[in-house]
């Protein structure tokens, strides 16, 4: 069987992290203004994501996401180019309304991910970001229309990379989701967790 195609920055080795990277400037795939959005310091949490709601790149099967804290997030220029993706959604996705590149999405209603903008790292301009750690939402890439027979391929493929498949979020994640959940909240962790996926 071939080697499932993931994601263009997992599938031809993954780009170490940089101890040195200290923040850089997401650029969307305008090649006419395109949107800029600054990121101060490291990501945090990033990941492989087979949700339907976050951004691939065209062919991509997963995203990559992280997050950075909103105040550590602004937009630099081209801003006029963004819309929300879903009003109604816990990760408020700005995206390019040209493009469709998602730019940043912070998290602004009570949630544990409060705070927080999840964006996608490989729009660096910059390399040495943090490298992927595991995968979140797998058993999602189903919805988007892959055969359920490539899933244990997908699964084995991630594991040779290093990347831990989850159909949820990570145990490190979904640990710290339900310890805010138990002091704030009457909703799941499994709910709060879904939410991040809008499942
Ligand atoms: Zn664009
Ligand atoms: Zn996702």
């Amino acid at each position: 069987m071939a080697t499932p195609k993931l994601h263009p920055a997992l599938d031809d080795g993954i780009a170490p992290t940089s101890p040195d990277f200290a923040g850089g400037v997401l650029v969307c795939a305008c090649a006419d203004r395109p949107v800029r959005v600054r990121v101060e310091g490291q990501v945090a949490h990033n990941h492989a994501c087979g949700c339907t709601k976050c951004w691939k790149p065209d062919g991509a099967i997963l995203s990559v996401v992280a997050v950075a804290p909103v105040d550590k997030v602004s937009v630099l220029e081209n801003g006029d180019k963004l819309e929300v993706v879903d009003r109604a959604a816990l990760i408020q996705r700005h995206r390019c309304r040209e493009c469709g590149v998602h730019m940043h999405g912070p998290v602004e209603r009570d949630h544990p991910f409060k705070g927080l903008s999840f964006l996608h790292p490989e729009r660096f301009e910059e390399g040495g970001w943090m490298q992927p750690g595991f995968a979140a939402f797998v058993s999602s890439v189903i919805e988007a229309g892959v055969d359920p027979a490539e899933m244990d391929g997908i699964r084995a493929r991630l594991r040779e990379m290093g990347l831990e498949p989850y159909d949820c979020l990570s145990p490190a994640l979904m640990d710290y989701i339900a310890t805010w959940t138990l002091q704030h909240s009457t909703q799941s962790a499994a709910q709060a967790a879904a939410e991040t996926a809008d499942a």
